[in-house]
Order: structure tokens, then sequence, then C-alpha cells
């Protein structure tokens, strides 16, 4: 049978860092001694009491279809937060709870983007936006940000990389992969910009909470972007709540609608007991917080170990649970040395962007035994060369 496939779709190819996971897991269950730093997730279970509220709706029959945009109570909440924590005006109506970022961001770029539109994205970038505009039928465009500047974001990087197809821009603070965290001069250049080619912002903050240094600041909290910015959030990496599958999108009231259209025929809703399980999360900050406590400790820990391994220049993340690096070759070759001689994987860069090539990423958000041995395993791996 020749399966005639969409041909626009032709292009995807697997999400690196999940068959690394699944090949690491592959390799521990032949007996292997396999320290994988691939992942993307807390190592943290969801905090027991947010659990046992999802576990008290499922026996309470909270188990039916849930119509509209999300619980109204979930929606409540989630606007206050935005309006109290982040500064960004939103209301019940103008959020969206969704089955996870991921899906809010699928959503909210499919609204927007179909043939012949491009997204600029900011390299490195999370693996999965150009997937996700190329899902949408459109192509991604890439400013490629240096790591020699501490990747920064100009203006003049920005205007090298834009063209007159784009429709939007998706920004990521705190970056995965980088732990780079968006400053107040950079949220200027980027409204100028958006101004000027008339681009949607698309400000996906999953890693919101697990901030090391500085502050968190929104894009959607600036006054002259607030009909431009669709803020992505989520409960996956801050609540420990990836297995869930809760996010939400918030937006100008306009835009929310038409994204909602698309929402209802392809996800309908987010299962109730899940909802009920966010909103709990939503109030245990001391839980969120001794989380990010532990992986500013272990990030510390790793970091000092890294930047003594021969031909590794690495960024100190300022968020997130990502240790960045880069290295004196390219990465494929680095990430398959490392997992023969050091039985350690990791996720080569160029999965994150053509200018990370030569950059591999660690998550840190491991069993600190391990983050130790992982570190010593790759030292003795590089010295014996
Ligand atoms: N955005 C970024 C930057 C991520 O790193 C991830 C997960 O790896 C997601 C979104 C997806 O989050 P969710 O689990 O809520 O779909």
């Amino acid at each position: 049978m020749q399966y005639r496939f969409n041909p626009q779709l032709l292009s995807l190819t697997p999400s690196a860092s999940i068959a690394l996971m699944d090949k690491a897991r592959a390799m521990k269950a032949q007996g292997l001694d396999i320290i994988s730093l691939a992942g993307g997730e807390p190592d943290f279970d969801t905090p027991a009491a947010a659990s046992l509220v999802g576990i008290g709706a499922i026996t309470a029959g909270q188990t039916h279809y849930t119509t509209g945009r999300g619980m109204p109570r979930l929606r409540d909440r989630i606007a206050r937060k935005l309006r109290e924590e982040n500064g960004v005006p939103a209301t019940a109506d103008t959020v969206l709870v969704t089955p996870g970022a991921k899906a809010a961001i699928y959503c909210a770029v499919r609204t927007f983007v179909g043939p012949g539109d491009q997204v600029l994205l900011l390299d490195p970038a999370w693996l999965s936006y150009e997937a996700i505009v190329v899902a949408a039928g459109g192509e991604a465009v890439h400013a490629s940000l240096d790591f020699e500047n501490g990747y920064q974001i100009t203006q003049a990087l920005l205007e090298a990389a834009v063209t007159p197809r784009c429709k939007m821009l998706i920004l990521n603070t705190p970056n995965n992969p980088t732990g780079r965290v968006l400053t107040m001069e950079e949220a200027e250049i980027l409204e100028a910009f958006a101004k000027k080619h008339d681009l949607i912002l698309l400000s996906d903050e999953i890693y919101e909470k697990i901030l090391f240094e500085g502050t968190h600041l929104s894009l959607g909290s600036l006054p002259g972007l607030r009909d431009r910015v669709i803020t992505v959030n989520g409960f996956s990496k801050c609540a420990a709540m990836t297995g869930w599958r809760l996010g939400y999108l918030a937006g100008p009231k306009e835009v929310v609608d038409r994204i909602y259209l698309l929402y209802q025929h392809i996800f309908t809703c987010v299962p109730e007991f899940v909802q009920e399980a966010g909103l709990a999360a939503l109030d245990m900050p001391e839980a969120v917080a001794a989380m990010t406590e532990s992986y500013r400790v272990r990030r510390d820990a790793f970091l000092e170990k890294l930047q003594t391994l021969p031909g590794f220049r690495c960024i100190v993340p300022q968020g997130a649970f990502y240790a960045w690096a880069k290295v004196d070759r390219d990465a494929d070759e680095m990430a398959d040395f490392l997992l023969r001689e050091a039985g350690v994987v990791t996720v080569p860069g160029g999965a994150y962007g053509e200018n990370s090539r030569d950059c591999i990423r660690m998550c840190f958000a491991a069993d600190p035994a391990d983050l130790e041995n992982a570190a010593l395993r790759m030292e003795n791996a590089l010295r014996g060369e």
C-alpha cells in the first residue's frame, strides 16, 4: 500500500529528547549502567495533597465531559494568578485550560498560521516549536542568538531574521534549553519589533517558578503589548504534574475565542479531576518553592563540576533545570562519545537550532548521586581520550 500522507508533515522528525529517553530506558532494561540526563521533567512526584484532590474528584464522579474553556473556578483562579503574579490583565473569559502547554501552543499557532505563513523562533529554541509550526502548515524562521553574547535578544538579530511572511514570534522564558531569563530591555525591544512587523507574540512561561536568579517578566504585562501577547503556562514543570497534562493560555478575548473554536473540536476538555488537582496545586507555593530550592542545590553542584570538564563551556542557568554547555566538537559526536565511554545520555544541541550544533543539554532534575557520578564519568572519559 502506497500511503498518501500529508506532504506538509513529511519533514517532521521524532523529538530528540523523547527518543533519547526511550533509548536510555531500553539500555537500562538490558542491564547497562546508564545515567540519563536527557529528560525534561521534574524527578519529584506531584505534591501528594494535589494528587489526593484529583483522586477525590474521580471517586466523586468528576469523570464526565466538561464543557467550555475549563472549570470556571480554575479559570478564575488562573486569571487571578496572572493578574497578581504576572501583571497580565486576564479574566476568566480570556483564559483557556488545555491538556498541557503543548496543546495550548499548537492551538494558538494553528489559529494564526497556515500554508505560506512563518513563525520566528529565537534559537536555541525548545525543539517542539518548529514541529508545531510545521504541523500547523507553516514554516519556522530562526533568529540565531549568540552564545558568546549570553544569548541576548537584540534588535539587529531579530531584524536579520524577520520576513514579510512572519505572523508570530515565540518567546520562552525561562528558556529551555539555555536557562536564560528575559530582561526588561529585551522585552522593550520585542515590543517595538512586534509593533513594527505586526506580529503576535506567544510567550511560553512554563518554567516560570523554577527561577534561581532575576525576576520573571511576562511579556503580556507590558501595557503596549496587551493586544498582541498570548501567554502560555502550565503545571507540568513547576508543580511536577507532567503526566496529568494540564496547561493554559490567556490573551485578548477575540484571540482566545478564536483559539477555543479550534480547541473544542480537537480536545473537547481537560478531565475535570485533573483540573481540580491543578486548582489545588495553584495554592501550594511552599511545595513549588521547595522543589525549586532543590533544583538550585543540584544546579550549583553539577555546574561546578561541569565547568571543569575539558572542552566544556557552560552557561549558568538562571531558571529551568537544564545545564547547557558548548563543547569542543560536533554535539552529536560528543553525545555519542559520552554515551559510549561514560554511559551518560545527553541531548545534542542541533535539536534546538542550527547554531547549537556544538552544544549539549543535560537535565539536572535528577538524583544528586547520579549527577555526581555522571560528572565524574564524563570527566574520566574526556581526560582519558
Ligand atoms: N514549553 C517548553 C519550553 C517545554 O520545555 C515543555 C516541555 O518540555 C513544554 C512547553 C510542554 O509542556 P506540557 O507538558 O505542559 O505540554
